[in-house]
C-alpha cells in the first residue's frame, strides 16, 4: 500500500486493481493527472468531496448534490485549500478519476495515471500552500514513479478534451513546474 505520509488516509471505496497488462501491473504508472473539484461548486471547506469520494454524499444537502450523488469517483488524493492533504487510495491501486480519457493514444488513464485534486475552480487563483503542497506531493510520486516525468504531468483537460476543463485557466503551470524542478534538483546530490 503506497501511501504519502504527511496526508491523512481517508478509507474510499472506490477503486480496484491496476490492470496486470505486463506482470508489473502497480509499478506501471507512468502519468500524473491534475484536478479540481468544489463542493457544492465553489464553495470551500465543506466536507463534499471527503462525502463523495466516500459514497456518504447526502443529496438532500444541496440541490446540486441530487445530479453527482451515487456517482463512484475518487482520486488518490485532493489537496484542499488550507494545504491540507487526504490520501483515498493507495498510489498502487487505481483511482477513479479520468473518466473516458486518452494519452498519447492510450485509453482508460485510470489504469497508468495518479489523480491529484486540488480543491477549486477553473478561474479562481489557487493558493500558495497548495502550490506548496502540490510541489511536494509531486516529488514523493516522481521519485516513487520515475517514469512519471515532467512531460508527463498533464491536466484532466488535456486527456479528455472537450469533456473537461480542470484545472482551469487559474491554474498556473509555469509556477507548478519551475518550483517542482527546483525541488527535484535539490533533491539530487
Ligand atoms: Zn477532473
Amino acid at each position: 500500500m503506497v501511501l504519502y505520509k504527511p496526508a491523512t488516509f481517508i478509507d474510499c471505496p472506490h477503486y480496484d486493481d491496476r490492470p496486470c497488462a505486463s506482470g508489473e501491473c502497480s509499478d506501471n504508472v507512468d502519468l500524473l493527472v491534475i484536478h479540481n473539484i468544489s463542493l457544492p461548486p465553489s464553495q470551500f471547506g465543506t466536507s463534499g468531496i471527503r462525502d463523495l469520494f466516500t459514497g456518504k454524499l447526502n443529496p438532500d444537502a444541496h440541490p446540486f448534490y441530487k445530479t453527482i450523488a451515487g456517482l463512484r469517483v475518487s482520486a488518490h488524493c485532493v489537496i484542499y485549500r488550507t494545504g491540507k492533504i487526504e490520501q483515498f487510495v493507495p498510489f498502487d491501486k487505481r483511482a477513479w478519476h479520468a473518466g473516458l480519457s486518452c494519452f498519447q493514444g492510450r485509453s482508460s488513464c485510470n489504469d497508468f495515471s495518479i489523480g491529484i485534486e486540488l480543491e477549486g475552480t477553473d478561474t479562481l487563483p489557487y493558493t500558495d500552500v497548495q502550490y506548496d503542497a502540490l510541489t511536494l506531493l509531486s516529488e514523493f510520486i516522481i521519485n516513487r514513479y520515475p517514469r512519471i516525468s515532467l512531460g508527463r504531468i498533464v491536466g484532466h483537460n488535456d486527456i479528455a478534451p472537450g469533456r473537461k476543463t480542470d484545472p482551469g485557466v487559474a491554474f498556473d503551470w509555469a509556477r507548478y513546474r519551475t518550483s517542482l524542478r527546483r525541488v527535484l534538483k535539490q533533491g539530487k546530490p
